[in-house]
């Protein structure tokens, strides 16, 4: 069995039935969303989105980072985003430790010294947030382009707190 079987096979049943949508590649609502990569997010249903509205951008801890500035600007001028949302969330994993406790976790699950690494955790998800907002706003590749707003998604309400 092949590590992508499952997914392969289901792909084929997807293709039979593939109605392909007259989509274009801009963003219809000019949204894009930084988020996580926590699979128990569903950007599209959190916002009530169909595939083809928003550019979804994820990483671990949904930071703002320089790969994560790159594609905006992409986004912005290139595909119809004018409006960012920055999407943390309740119970993540880059919220729930220091730096040295996740290079500890990956040390004690039999992974390399990853100490050269940063992951971007923080203790403070509101400033964290606030600060990745800052972060694109003052981007000058973005400068005056777009709408930026920050969010704490809970998990277990499926509701998106804004983080003033
Ligand atoms: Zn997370």
């Amino acid at each position: 069995m092949g590590a992508f079987d499952d997914v392969l096979a289901a792909n084929a049943r997807h293709a039979e039935q593939f109605r392909r949508p007259h989509m274009e590649g801009v963003a219809a609502k000019g949204l894009a969303v930084v988020t996580c990569m926590d699979s128990r997010i569903d950007p599209l249903a959190m916002l009530g989105l169909q595939p083809g509205d928003a550019k979804i951008l994820r990483n671990a801890g949904a930071r703002v980072t320089d790969d994560v500035l790159r594609t905006l600007v992409l986004a912005s001028y290139l595909l119809g985003v004018d409006r960012v949302m920055i999407v943390q969330h309740t119970r993540c994993r880059m919220a729930s430790g220091s730096e040295d406790d996740v290079h500890a976790a990956v040390a004690a699950a039999g992974g390399p010294d990853t100490r050269s690494l940063s992951f971007l955790t923080t203790q403070d998800q509101p400033s964290a947030v606030r600060a990745d907002v800052q972060r694109v706003l003052s981007w000058p590749y973005l400068a005056g382009r777009v709408t930026v707003g920050g969010f704490i998604y809970d998990l277990d309400t499926g509701r998106l707190a804004p983080v003033g």
